[in-house]
């Protein structure tokens, strides 16, 4: 029986485990599909995490998190987790190859990914001039000229914070009406550096070993378009990684609000024992110090919900 699992080794799976370990607990696991690290490791280049000055890509940034939280005792497990059940008073955690660990605390930490729009060379060029994070990767585009791909208030915000930085910003949107709020849509019509491409998708990016050189537009009515930008932001929604709350009768373990996990300020979800931190939880701002923080707090929670167990 494991004190704590933790599901997920991404920035919040990674920090849960350093203060679990550190804080005391003796058995914990934490189990990862592919390799430690989460979603920051696609991007090449990290600067604005507080503290550290020096900009790396994100596998450089990322390397010392594991060798750091299991100094104190994390083992880290390479397996994918496809279920997490309530046994009793305690959890079943449940494997791809079906074999399981029961344990007396579960923090969540799977994260979340964009979705793909689905353009030729969207996943060729991406890290490389296709990014899905204006506050990441816009500044690497200060005085060029951009282009923005989606129609919700991810992509009508951002593009605003981008006109912020960039020469130009060519907002595409697949049709004439927005799901974004009409004050946003409003104030991105009236930025003179934001040009709106409507009822239109991306056909493909072009670009060399430097990155994206252009993007190819193509228009509802067929005709064409080519943009010579170094840089496309899409914004075209997010997928929760939920998929190991989801029980057998496809109903969710825990309380949820749309796919994202309601949490309260301790990362409790609505389950005794059961915790989420980072991207999959409510309200994640997604940047990696809110998900490391949501970790940290998520296992200073544990700790707490253990002793006042004994
Ligand atoms: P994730 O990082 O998504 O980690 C979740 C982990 O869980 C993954 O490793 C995944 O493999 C694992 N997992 C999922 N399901 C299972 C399962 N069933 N079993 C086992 N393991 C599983 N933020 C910044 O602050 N600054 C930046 O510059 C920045 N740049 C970014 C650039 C890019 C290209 C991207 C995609 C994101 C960027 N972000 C940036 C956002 C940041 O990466 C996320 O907010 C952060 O990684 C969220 O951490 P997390 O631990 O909640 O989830
Ligand atoms: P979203 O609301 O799902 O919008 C996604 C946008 O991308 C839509 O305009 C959609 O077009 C477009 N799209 C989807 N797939 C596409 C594809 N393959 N190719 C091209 N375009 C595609 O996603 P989001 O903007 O990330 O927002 C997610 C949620 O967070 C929403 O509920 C949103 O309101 C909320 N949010 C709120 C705020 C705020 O309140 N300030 C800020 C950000 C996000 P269609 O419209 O044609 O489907």
């Amino acid at each position: 029986m494991l004190d704590l699992a933790i599901i997920g080794g991404g920035p919040a799976g990674l920090s849960a485990g350093l203060y679990a370990t550190r804080g005391g607990l003796k058995n914990v696991v934490m189990y990862e599909k592919f390799m430690p690290g989460g979603q920051i490791t696609s991007s090449s280049e990290m600067e604005n995490y507080p503290g550290v000055a020096t900009v790396m890509d994100g596998i450089s940034f990322m390397a010392p998190w594991s060798e750091q939280s299991t100094r104190f005792g994390l083992k880290i497990e390479q397996k994918e987790v496809i279920r997490v059940e309530k046994n009793g008073e305690n959890f079943k955690i449940i494997f791809s190859d079906n074999s399981s660990d029961d344990a007396k605390a579960v923090i969540v930490c799977t994260g979340a990914a964009p979705k793909k729009a689905g353009f030729i060379g969207e996943n060729e060029f991406f890290g490389r001039g296709v990014s899905t994070c204006a506050t990441c990767d816009g500044a690497f585009y200060r005085k060029k000229e951009v282009a923005v791909l989606g129609g919700g208030d991810t992509a009508l915000e951002e593009a605003l914070y981008l006109a912020n930085l960039c020469s130009k910003v060519y907002l595409i949107h697949r049709r004439e009406g927005f799901r974004a709020a009409p004050s946003t849509v409003e104030r991105a019509k009236k930025n003179e550096k934001i040009e709106f491409i409507l009822n239109a998708k991306v056909e493909e990016v072009v670009g060399d070993n430097a990155g994206v050189t252009g993007v190819k537009i193509v228009f509802n009515d067929g005709s064409k378009k080519d943009l010579a930008v170094p840089g496309i932001f899409t914004f075209v929604g997010l997928d929760v990684r939920n998929e190991v709350l989801k029980q057998t009768d496809g109903s969710f373990l825990c309380e949820m609000v749309g796919d994202a996990v309601k949490v309260d300020l301790k990362m409790r979800t609505s389950v005794e024992g059961l915790f989420a931190a980072g991207d999959l939880r409510v309200d994640a701002p997604r940047q990696v110090v809110c998900a490391a923080a949501d970790g940290a707090n998520a296992a200073l929670g544990v700790i707490s919900y253990l002793e006042s167990k004994h």
